[in-house]
């Protein structure tokens, strides 16, 4: 059920803000002088390790894009988290295939890598894409060979625990297969919960002197079928930095933020003056009305049945992120503390 509360306040402030931008161009925002010193960190409610190392790397002087890459490295290291890189998720042939982009603000270049298999940091080759290619984008075989051409090595992503999560949702998938699933009692209760999961970690900071950056990596959705590219990817959709304006980037249903842009989108509110929790709360608007035209993927009562997060920064160093539906957090480094924060939402969870 759509939250009354949430949504009037959202368009109260989104029109006052909007005014504001009117009459002042936008150009409030984006005066470098405002931005002297607010660095900040912002990332997807999975990246509490990396909004504190990338800050680290801020306070260091370090890049933006080189912080936050080494912040989602951790994420992408630990076979904890099962949503991106080492023990993510693998696809319907229990292959882990990973996607990843990151963006520069400053030179305003992008680098991404997608259907990449046997390397566990997709990020690093992303950011070598941007390097070492006048290309944007690098898929499938060409993206290894390249990653192996600068001295990635191959191994094996899928972890145990991964694989009998892959196992047990191809047993349990049809009744009309040769595949028993295991009696109830011998179920793992701790397996069952990761049946239909999927997830992602974007990153997205500023530094000192107002530069931005931002990195999305995935193991894409658990179960998909090999080949599918999600957003995290697409510069425009899994992210977007314009160093004049802000940056924002994405985790959930990447199908949808695909057909929409939605990064851009987000990017592109905030060039019209809304905050970026406004600009996000936007973004996804856009993209719940174009989901009505897609029966499939709404619920009995007409909303989008699936999950989608932005989380944004302004050139001012503002941050906010939104989500369709309510529960959600994302982590934020302010440069003074490093900690989780509610998300901003469209509709609220029954
Ligand atoms: N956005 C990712 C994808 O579509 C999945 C996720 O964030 O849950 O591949």
């Amino acid at each position: 059920m759509k939250d009354k509360y949430s949504r009037r306040d959202f368009f109260k402030t989104g029109m006052g803000i909007s005014l504001a931008a009117m009459l002042t161009g936008g150009k409030n925002l984006i005066r470098g002088e405002e931005t002297a010193g607010r660095m900040r960190v912002v990332a997807s409610g999975n990246g509490i390790r990396a909004t504190e190392k990338a800050m680290e790397l801020l306070r260091e002087g370090k890049d933006p894009l080189d912080a936050v890459i080494a912040g989602v490295n951790i994420i992408e290291n630990d076979p904890n988290d099962i949503s991106v890189g080492y023990g993510g998720l693998p696809n319907e042939e229990g292959v882990v295939e990973l996607d990843a982009s990151v963006m520069h603000g400053p030179t305003h270049n992008g680098g991404a890598v997608a259907s990449l298999r046997n390397i566990k940091n997709p990020s690093k080759v992303a950011k070598l894409v941007l390097e070492r290619t006048d290309h944007a984008l690098l898929v499938g075989k060409g993206a290894l060979r390249f990653a192996k051409a600068h001295g990635f090595k191959e191994e094996k992503l899928l972890t145990d625990r991964s694989r009998k999560i892959w196992l047990r949702r191809k047993e349990m998938l049809s009744d009309r297969d040769f595949w028993y699933p295991p009696k109830s009692e011998e179920l793992e209760p701790e397996l069952q919960s990761y049946i239909s999961t999927h997830g992602t970690i974007n990153c997205i900071a500023i530094n000192a002197k107002g530069d931005l950056a931002a990195v999305t990596t995935t193991s894409g959705f658990f179960y998909k079928i090999p080949g599918r590219v999600g957003d995290s990817p697409i510069i425009g959709a899994g992210l977007y930095v314009d160093n004049d304006v802000g940056a924002a980037g994405s985790t959930g249903r990447g199908e949808a933020n695909i057909l929409n842009c939605g990064s851009y989108q987000a990017v592109d509110f905030m060039r019209r003056g809304f905050s970026p929790e406004e600009a996000c709360l936007r973004a996804l608007e856009r993209i719940a009305q174009k989901s009505k035209l897609l029966p499939r993927l709404l619920n009995k009562d007409g909303l989008p049945r699936f999950g989608l997060s932005f989380y944004a920064i302004n050139k001012k160093g503002e941050y906010g992120g939104a989500s369709l539906w309510s529960g959600r957090k994302f982590a934020v480094h302010d440069g003074k503390e490093n900690k989780k924060k509610p998300l901003a939402y469209l509709y609220k969870r029954k």
